[in-house]
């Protein structure tokens, strides 16, 4: 099945030579071990009661249990920063160094895995931000800063203390910092999180390859449904179907059902071969 509709899109690619933007999620780090939302593993418990990363991930959260909140940022991060990149993450490497000034990688990711995998800073935006930094939890300045050093690996439920708390500080006001990602209760803006330059991005691309998303978050829908409506032909590819999957095929694009790890260096060779 894979095959065959690895031929059609080597045929659909073959009129296609604009901009190539791949939008991908929490599934494309799923084989290198780091967790999605939506598994067992997501939930939390603090104190008493049972959290889901939607109601970790949120700006109440961190107001009402800051310290809460970093003991599972800190945990993920130990996770991210233990994990190797994949395939899929390889693949896309070679995608832009083939594609260049035509390539752009907008990521949900926060575990900075292709960044470690060798895609340029340049052209990737990382629309939900990444778990290595940290910002002014008062926000007295747009300033991002690298978690220090001193911040060790973490265990699961290792409390932070006191020197963990001097090191979470904003450098400028002194006050708690906070990760600097975007959490559900916040929106979406330019100067963090790229959105206008990433509808931009959608709306001039020729070809939308989605990677590893559920397709639960609005600026994603944006960026498929802006994409599929200027004419980009969409490729999706997951091991479950999601709306991604039914928008590609409703518009004429492809759904590859597997694993990324598996699919896209396949893909990208064909991608590549095509546009040679
Ligand atoms: P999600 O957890 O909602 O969905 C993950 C998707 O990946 C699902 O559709 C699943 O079918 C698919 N998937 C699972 N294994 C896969 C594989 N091997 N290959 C390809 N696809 C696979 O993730 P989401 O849609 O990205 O949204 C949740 C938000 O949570 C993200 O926006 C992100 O900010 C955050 N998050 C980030 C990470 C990370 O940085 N690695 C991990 C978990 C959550
Ligand atoms: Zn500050």
């Amino acid at each position: 099945m894979v095959n065959t509709l690895l031929n059609r899109i080597r045929q659909d690619l073959s009129a296609r030579a604009g901009s190539i933007v791949v939008l991908t999620g929490a599934g494309i780090s799923a084989e290198s071990g780091i967790p999605t939302f939506r598994g067992p593993e997501g939930y939390w418990t603090v104190g008493s009661r049972e959290y889901r990363p939607e109601e970790m991930a949120t700006f109440r959260m961190y107001r009402s249990h800051p310290s809460a909140v970093w003991q599972w940022y800190l945990f993920r991060r130990t996770i991210c920063q233990k994990a190797q990149p994949n395939a899929a993450h390889h693949a896309l490497v070679d995608l832009e160094k083939k594609l260049e000034n035509r390539f752009l990688l907008i990521t949900q990711n926060v575990d900075g895995l292709h960044i470690r995998a060798g895609n340029s800073l340049k052209r990737i935006y990382q629309i939900h931000g990444n778990i290595n930094y940290m910002r002014c939890g008062a926000a007295c300045t747009d300033k991002i800063y690298m978690i220090p050093d001193s911040i060790k690996e973490r265990e699961k439920n290792e409390p932070l203390c006191e020197r963990d708390h001097d090191a979470l500080r904003c450098p400028v006001c002194g006050n708690s910092a906070r990760p600097h990602v975007l959490w559900f209760d916040e929106y979406y803006d330019e100067q963090r999180y790229r959105v206008n330059s990433s509808i931009k991005a959608a709306a001039n691309a020729d070809v939308l390859l989605s990677v590893g998303t559920s397709g639960a978050t609005n600026l994603p829908i944006q960026i498929v449904s802006i994409a599929a409506q200027r004419g980009a032909l969409l490729i999706d590819v997951n091991p479950n179907s999601n709306p991604f999957s039914e928008i590609a095929e409703s518009s004429g694009g492809s759904f590859l059902k597997g694993k990324a790890g598996q699919i896209l260096p396949e893909l990208v060779e064909i991608i590549g071969n095509s546009q040679s």
